[in-house]
């Protein structure tokens, strides 16, 4: 079971073949090369890149 590297929820949910969405923070989460890219839906519907609020260790996928 993965959880959100934002907040640390386990409450994700499956949105599409790569994609995962976190309840918890409202960020979107997409799996490329075994590592996240984290991604916030601003109120307009347009995405922010949240991966350099990370660092690559946090990011690695734990499936
Ligand atoms: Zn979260």
């Amino acid at each position: 079971m993965m959880h959100c590297p934002n907040c640390k929820s386990k409450n994700i949910g499956k949105i599409g073949a790569n994609q995962y969405y976190c309840w918890s923070c409202f960020i979107e989460m997409t799996m490329s090369n075994g590592s996240l890219s984290l991604h916030q839906v601003e109120e307009d519907g347009t995405l922010t890149s949240l991966d350099d609020l990370f660092e690559a260790e946090d990011l690695q996928a734990e499936m």
